[in-house]
């Protein structure tokens, strides 16, 4: 899932499980749930790296703004990046392009055929 502002390169190099979806310019994951991503597995010090303005008020998750993630940049659909992608929570490590909730997640935005 999505992509980094300063290190697109490193985010289209990745081992995707599927290559038929292209996480820069859709979004759909990230703008899906405002309970969405929460934290889980991380050290404190990997939290520590999140800037506090995108964690949530609970310190529970990333905060979102509607359903859409705060680190969320660009447009759905056309052009997105991840502002902190590289100290990205779990869940978003761990969300693969042409998954369940990766299709799941296109459709609400996009229609069925997404
Ligand atoms: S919904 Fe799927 S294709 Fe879109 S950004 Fe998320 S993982 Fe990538
Ligand atoms: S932290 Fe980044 S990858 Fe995760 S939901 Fe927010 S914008 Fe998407």
């Amino acid at each position: 899932m999505t992509h980094s502002v300063s290190s697109s390169q490193d985010f289209a190099s990745q081992d995707f499980a599927s290559q038929d979806f292209d996480c820069q310019s859709c979004g759909a994951c990230c703008a899906y749930s405002a309970d969405w991503p929460r934290f889980s597995l991380e050290t404190d010090e990997e939290l520590d790296r999140i800037p506090a303005e995108y964690v949530a008020a609970d310190l529970g998750g990333m905060r979102c703004e509607n359903d859409r993630c705060t680190a969320l940049d660009g447009t759905l659909g056309r052009f997105v990046a991840c502002k902190i992608y590289a100290v990205r929570p779990i869940v978003c490590r761990t969300c693969m392009p042409g998954d369940d909730e990766c299709l799941i997640a296109r459709a609400r935005h996009f229609g069925a055929a997404a």
